[in-house]
């Protein structure tokens, strides 16, 4: 039986128990300031799953005067040693492997993702911050030998206090790419994360105070976008804003900061990601790990290998393999460990799919399976494969966000490049080749920020990810992540040789 009719059969209530549901300031709970609520809709139903606290810019003010207050010189977080701020982010990590089930349970509640990839979003995301409180007392800056007798120093300070806007497809995951860096170089956080999935970091904000973190570090507002979100771009009191989701957004958010205190701005946005495929490529692998690149999370993958780029020499038989890998896609409850695809995230992405999937067929492509919606209730919707697909069709050129592969044919690898190329994004991209010279060729000639060879998605917290070109600014994770998080200070002393 599919899960798209009975969404709710194998929940068990302690499971999927919504605990906290309002504004997260200096460790406490509050109403907003004007007292509304938004709703948070179960994607699976369509129906309300609980309402929210809708924070607005009264909040996002009292979020900011709490992290500006936790971030003064003599306050417990400032004068921590690095080694305890350490200690705490671990001890952060431990109470989220502690609750993992249950988180992994919330996160699938909220943004339909099948549990077992909610539980690979836990599992990567206490590394994150584990691999981020290692880091305290490693931040060091240099001695630099500059002419005349002086001695200088570089120092890496926190940034101050630091606004971060996270999406929805994968909330926890991107909470924690933002809060572990953030934190470990000292910083105080206001973070709104989006209004379809608050859930998870709202509970992760319980967890924080729970840990020991002093008031007023982590400070999190649920909200809408243009309200909320744009509160925290726009103030002036906000030292950097840190935001993953649309390029569109992005661009809203630079203009933010460029109108008003010049924020330090990173961006982390959208792709449309070529996966090049050679006809030398083993080609059990390469079908499997396309299609993967495409529909993990519902497609729902700022980094989703979303133009297929195949030789012409495997091309019929690479179609024919695709679709009848995406036809075997099991769709259903995500709470279901037999799942692999849950509903999209809500009906503005469900319709928007279903758009784009209809321009594919009226602009020419051939529609090869899927297409429809699956089931009669909530927002899933059937795996969905293009073949004959144009470079300058909508499939091929926007960002679908959903379970529709677009299978495009190359002849040589300089037309190949060229393609992957012609896009304003550079995310991601992948090639499929046993031959080293081909490899290396096209990694380092398509420009976008992560390069797989042979494989996809290979997402490490010690390893830098971020876009080329529109695809976004700066880059998260790893060590560079950290630069995202500290300026830098030089202090230059004079050095006084004469004796006493
Ligand atoms: P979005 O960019 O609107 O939302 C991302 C976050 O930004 C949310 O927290 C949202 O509330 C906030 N936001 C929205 N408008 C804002 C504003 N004016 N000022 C400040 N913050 C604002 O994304 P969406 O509308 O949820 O999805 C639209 C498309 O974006 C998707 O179809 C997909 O193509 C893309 N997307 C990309 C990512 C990614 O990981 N790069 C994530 C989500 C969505
Ligand atoms: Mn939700």
């Amino acid at each position: 039986m599919s899960g798209a009719e009975e969404p709710n059969a194998k929940r068990s209530p302690n499971m999927t128990e919504v605990k906290f549901t309002k504004i997260f300031i200096n460790n406490e709970w509050r109403d907003s300031v004007s007292g509304k609520t938004f709703p948070n809709i179960n994607p699976c139903t369509g129906d309300l799953l609980c309402d929210v606290a809708e924070g607005d810019k009264a909040d996002v003010d009292i979020a900011v005067k709490a992290a500006r207050e936790a971030f003064k010189l003599d306050s417990p977080w400032r004068s921590m040693d690095a080694s305890d701020r350490g200690l705490l982010i671990s001890k952060l990590a431990d109470l989220i492997e502690r609750d993992a089930e249950y988180i992994a349970h919330l996160e699938t509640l909220d943004n339909g993702k099948p549990v077992k990839d909610a539980r690979g979003d836990v599992g990567l995301s206490v590394k994150c911050y584990r691999y981020y409180a290692g880091w305290c007392d490693k931040i060091q800056g240099k001695t630099i030998p500059i002419d005349g007798d002086f001695f200088c120093y570089t120092r890496h300070e926190p940034i101050g206090v630091v606004g971060q806007i996270i999406p929805w497809n994968f909330p926890l995951l991107m909470q924690a790419w933002k809060l572990a860096p953030a934190l470990c170089c000292g910083n105080t956080i206001v973070m709104k994360p989006a209004e379809q999935t608050p859930l998870s970091a709202l509970y992760i904000g319980s967890l924080c105070a729970e840990a020991g973190f002093p008031t007023g570090v982590v400070n999190i507002v649920p909200g809408y976008g243009p309200t909320a979100g744009a509160a925290i771009s726009e103030h002036y009191d906000v030292d950097k804003v840190a935001f993953t989701g649309s390029t569109e957004v992005g661009h809203i958010i630079m203009q933010a900061a460029g109108k008003t205190n010049l924020k330090n701005v990173t961006l982390e946005l959208g792709g449309k990601s070529p996966n090049i495929i050679f006809a030398d490529a083993d080609l059990d692998h390469a079908v499997e790990t396309a299609h993967f690149a495409l529909f993990f999370n519902q497609g729902q993958c700022c980094c989703a290998g979303s133009r297929t780029f195949v030789e012409e020499s495997i091309y019929d038989e690479f179609v024919r393999r695709s679709v009848e890998r995406a036809r075997k896609r099991k769709v259903g409850d995500p709470l279901a460990d037999e799942s692999e695809q849950g509903p999209q995230v809500d009906q503005v992405q469900f319709t928007k799919i279903l758009d784009l999937i209809d321009s594919g067929k009226k602009e020419g492509a051939k529609l090869e399976c899927g297409g429809k919606r699956h089931g009669d209730k909530g927002f899933f919707i059937q795996p969905t494969v293009f073949s004959g697909v144009e470079d300058d069709m909508r499939i091929a050129k926007e960002e679908i966000f959903g379970p529709v592969m677009q299978i495009m044919k190359f002849k040589t690898i300089e037309e190949v490049i060229d393609r992957a190329n012609k896009t304003v994004y550079g995310l991601a991209a992948s090639v499929f080749t046993k031959d080293i010279d081909k490899a290396l060729r096209v990694a380092h000639a398509v420009r976008a920020g992560s390069m797989w060879v042979n494989t996809y998605d290979v997402f490490r917290c010690n390893a830098p990810f971020g876009g080329f070109k529109m695809s976004g600014v700066g880059r998260e994770l790893g060590e560079y992540g950290l630069q995202q998080y500290s300026e830098i200070k030089t202090v230059a002393i004079k050095v006084t040789k004469k004796n006493s």
